[in-house]
């Protein structure tokens, strides 16, 4: 350790760890203190058992959150300071010649699929612990298994020709060579997004058209409402892995699908899931989809800049222990180290998010029901356990969604809708 950047590095890292424990143990606090009351404007609506229950599965889930975020502290020091990278890079140096296309290919994947096997037991333990402990699982591990290497599989066939791309762009494109992994990096994720519904989604689950016709004409009524063009209705068979529910959107342009969990419209009344679909409806016109990828982009291209600056500085690699300064290192201690200089940005993402929910919340309650979309969360809340008291900052620092209170009462000081 010879170098300002490994003190800054470890000051990040120090500084990140502490800060998500911090705000885990105040959410542990905050839920496990509102344990004994349901909150005021839940009182008719959630047992007391109900809200208990929620409580325990979210101190459940912080506990074991916790243990992830020590964990991936502990296997980012290995692989930068304790040497493992350099280690591994030395070790297919003896197979491929390293600085190559195939000796990068050989590294990144390597080191992918050792977080990834290192990561399987917090992840096996969430499923058949936590998950089942509280009634949701219904992942049985032969499920699990054929998931993980159909996982692996697509991730293979989909990340490797554009890990191969990357590099060869990286040795060929001179200076500029980030914008062009930039535009690789964008078309791929366009791809992956056209192709998901059609070609990767169904590897997992079975989407059959809603045979529901009452409800299928109810739905068609609110899109044409809406003015929204869909390519159909599926029903997905959610309830084989767990009973959380859900619904959404796929796709693009008149290829658009909507996809409800048959474990949504087996605990909702027709009118709710109008409304959840409204809700749906209202992200979509309101471009929140488009918005959130030219987001992504914008950053991906900033980032992308910035390795562009670092690549060439050898204190990027002596500050993390790494001698071998080839693409395959930068990308691989870039992709690393960057989640520790991003992280205080994420209350801003959540926020922005937040504030989407809202406008989606306002969407349907101009479209559909306000009061229809309240009791869909309301039960939606109860059989997701998810908790009605969270810890204010923690909620302002992680939640992608408002806190259920204020998400209903907002709803329901709107004006009525026609
Ligand atoms: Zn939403």
């Amino acid at each position: 350790m010879n170098n300002v950047f490994t003190w800054v590095f470890l000051a990040a890292l120090l500084l990140v760890t502490g800060t998500r424990l911090w705000l885990a143990a105040r959410q542990a606090r905050h839920v496990q203190a509102h344990r004994e009351a349901v909150p005021d404007s839940f009182a008719g609506t959630i047992p007391l058992a109900a809200h208990q229950k929620a409580a325990d599965y979210t101190v459940a889930k912080v506990r074991v959150g916790m243990l992830d975020v020590l964990v991936n502290a502990a296997l980012l020091l290995v692989l930068t300071l304790g040497g493992a990278i350099q280690w591994l890079s030395d070790a297919w140096a003896r197979v491929a010649p390293p600085f190559g296309i195939a000796h990068g290919v050989l590294l990144i994947v390597s080191v992918v699929l050792l977080l990834t096997l290192l990561e399987l037991p917090l992840s096996i333990y969430r499923t058949f612990v936590i998950e089942a402990r509280f009634g949701f699982n219904r992942m049985t591990l032969a499920l699990y298994l054929a998931d993980l290497a159909k996982q692996a599989l697509v991730s293979a066939l989909l990340g490797i020709p554009l890990l191969v791309l990357v590099l060869w762009l990286m040795a060929r494109m001179g200076d500029l060579w980030w914008i062009w992994v930039w535009l690789a990096w964008t078309g791929f994720n366009l791809l992956v997004l056209l192709i998901y519904p059609t070609f990767i989604a169904p590897l997992f689950n079975k989407f059959s058209p809603l045979a529901d016709q009452a409800l299928a004409r109810r739905i068609e009524s609110l899109l044409a409402r809406c003015g929204f063009r869909s390519s159909g209705l599926y029903v997905m068979d959610g309830s084989k892995r767990s009973s959380h529910g859900n619904a959404y959107f796929t796709g693009f342009g008149a290829a658009k699908r909507i996809v409800f969990f048959d474990t949504l419209l087996s605990r909702l009344a027709p009118g709710e899931i109008e409304a959840v679909l409204a809700h749906e409806l209202g992200h979509f016109k309101r471009h929140h989809v488009w918005k959130r990828i030219v987001v992504l982009f914008a950053a991906s291209f900033a980032l992308l800049w910035a390795l562009g600056q670092l690549i060439d500085q050898p204190w990027f690699y002596a500050g993390l222990q790494v001698s071998t300064q080839s693409s395959a290192t930068a990308l691989l201690l870039f992709v690393l180290v960057t989640p520790l200089f991003t992280f205080f940005l994420q209350p801003l993402s959540s926020l922005h998010s937040r504030r989407h929910e809202f406008e989606a919340d306002a969407y349907a309650a101009a479209h559909s029901s306000a009061a229809e979309l309240v009791q869909a969360l309301v039960k939606l809340y109860q059989d997701n356990a998810s908790t009605l008291t969270p810890d204010p900052l923690h909620s302002a620092f992680y939640d992608s969604h408002p806190p259920a209170a204020t998400r209903i009462a907002k709803l329901r000081t709107r004006p009525a809708a026609a």
